[in-house]
């Protein structure tokens, strides 16, 4: 049946059959389903690089899979917790209830971080970073349809340095989702998936991963007068490691070791490696894709970001951490290969969102940018309360470009809430640094265009987010501290939002699309693909042009 299928693919490919061919696959599915979240990854990385990629990473995506060059996040703010999530639930926040890294439950005023769990202890790990579940999220993700679909016969597992991006992804019914301890230097599990670590884990544990790689310092893949694509090695743009007064290569991660701890390892393209070292051993030794039951390999790659942050969008650091990454890929993909056999699975590569250029470097260009601090911003706004409104610490926090108003504070202190909003909203629209203020509540009347005014939406969750909406200028994001060094993201704007998408392997049609799609459209296709009914908050569609 799959030799036909593959024929009739095959001969669709070449225009010889009607659109009909669809249906010919009836419910088979792929063996393996692997998905790959390169965190803080461009689009424009794709090609900014593509001359010094070899021939079996990202190339080999470009070349036998199907991009979406047009793929964007359709909800704000557009960080971490958010995209994992809405990448596997094909929803956003207002619906699947990840509204950011942080957030507060505005009944009760209490602030969490996105995974913390304190019914549950860690596996592998006796400190905090074991503390960790799915439970705020409010929707099933691909992996949960799948299990579903398969009477749980299906295995599903996700692996990241970040425990947000390993937790998320999986779901609820995940069999496991295993993260970095950085004090440990192991990877780790929460008892919310498991009592104890399975054997391969130990073994890997067991040869200190994290020491092995970062024993071998960092330098340049190729001479560092050839990196055409970046700003010279020493830059006022970037962070420097540890004590050193400039960030050049090399970086002597054997030392910061030693110094900092195994964390360190985060933000060297060594936190990738190891991380598809784990997938690696967790595909070989779990026997995924070794059966008729579709299994799922989630693996979110998060050094990328780390990187990103420190050096910022144009620096040598993370240039070579994406050559680095490409080559991680290539031996990754091969494995894949190996193990399950080419055509047999399906892989697709995106990222949970983008960056942007450090705000220094794009004024000492004369483009528009600049600095805000939120943190300014909540102290200002809580003096402008206290004055006008006799209310102390009125303003719980800026976060996530939103502005959260203390409601039990302000109400027990009679304040109106309506007018200390106004009075919020009139100062945060006098600064020249702030677009547009919105309140969150009247966001579907706001003068704002369409396309962002359905990403405020979208990433408002009436439960956990703020109530006011800041939208700054376009270049400019919320930077005290990334301000004038390395970078970050959050915003609307395509340099944090336009993401790359693409699909390689079983059941996908190769070729490209410049159409507008959705991170949301993600989970869609993959459900569509696997002929499983899609998750349970999903807004997407599937993207029509991947599916045979
Ligand atoms: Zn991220």
């Amino acid at each position: 049946m799959k030799k036909m299928f593959l024929t009739l693919c095959a001969a669709f490919a070449l225009g010889l059959c009607p659109a009909k061919a669809d249906v010919t696959g009836g419910a088979e599915r792929p063996k393996l389903v692997v998905g790959i979240v390169v965190d803080q990854m461009r689009w424009d990385y794709l090609y900014r690089y593509y001359d010094r990629y070899g021939e079996g990473g990202f190339k080999r995506l470009l070349r036998d899979g199907f991009n979406c060059e047009n793929t964007h996040l359709n909800y704000v703010p557009t960080v971490t917790a958010i995209g994992h999530t809405s990448i596997y639930t094909g929803s956003v926040p207002s619906i699947h209830g990840i509204a950011g890294n942080d957030f507060i439950f505005r009944h009760t005023g209490r602030k969490t971080y996105c995974t913390d769990d304190a019914t549950v202890s860690g596996v592998g790990s006796d400190n905090a970073a074991g503390r960790m579940s799915p439970r705020n999220l409010l929707t099933t993700t691909i992996g949960d349809e799948l299990h579903l679909a398969t009477n749980f016969r299906a295995k599903v597992i996700s692996v990241s340095l970040k425990d947000r991006a390993a937790i998320l992804p999986g779901g609820h019914t995940a069999d496991a989702a295993y993260w970095f301890d950085s004090s440990t230097g192991r990877w780790i599990t929460s008892t919310y998936y498991r009592e104890t670590l399975p054997a391969w884990l130990e073994a890997f544990n067991a040869t200190d991963p994290a020491r092995r790689l970062m024993e071998q310092d960092w330098n340049t893949l190729y001479p560092i007068d050839t990196y055409a694509q970046s700003t010279a090695d020493d830059t006022p743009y970037e962070t420097p490691f540890g004590k050193s007064a400039k960030a050049v290569f090399p970086v002597r991660t054997s030392q910061l070791l030693e110094s900092d701890g195994y964390g360190i390892i985060r933000e060297t393209p060594y936190g990738n490696t190891m991380t598809l070292q784990v997938a690696g051993e967790a595909l070989v030794n779990e026997g995924l894709g070794q059966d008729d039951i579709t299994d799922l390999l989630a693996v979110s790659l998060s050094s990328t970001d780390y990187v990103g942050h420190r050096f910022g969008a144009n620096a040598v650091e993370t240039e070579d951490t994406y050559l680095r990454l490409d080559r991680d890929l290539a031996a990754f993909l091969t494995q894949l290969d190996e193990k399950v056999g080419a055509g047999n699975y399906t892989v697709f590569l995106t990222a949970d969102h983008a960056a942007a250029h450090n705000v220094r470097f794009l004024a000492d260009h004369g483009i528009p940018s600049g600095a805000w601090s939120a943190e300014a911003a909540e102290a200002a706004l809580d003096s402008l309360v206290a004055a006008d409104f006799r209310v102390e610490d009125g303003v719980q926090a800026v976060m996530n470009y939103q502005v959260f108003l203390n409601r039990q504070k302000l109400e027990r202190g009679g304040a109106d809430i309506g007018r200390v909003k106004e009075a919020v909203l009139r100062y945060l629209r006098g600064r020249d640094d702030v677009m547009y203020a919105v309140d969150l509540e009247q966001a579907g009347t706001a003068p704002l265009p369409a396309p962002v005014r359905e990403r405020v939406i979208n990433g408002y969750n009436s439960k956990r987010s703020g109530d006011i909406q800041v939208v700054l200028n376009p270049g400019w994001y919320d930077g005290e501290d990334r301000g004038t060094r390395g970078t970050t993201h959050g915003v609307w704007c395509p340099y944090d939002a336009h993401i790359p998408l693409l699909f390689m392997g079983w059941g996908v049609r190769p070729g490209h699309t410049q159409r507008e799609v959705h991170m949301t459209d993600i989970a869609a296709t993959v459900s569509a693909l696997l002929h499983i009914q899609m998750p349970s908050g999903c807004i997407g569609t599937p993207v029509s042009e991947v599916l045979p």
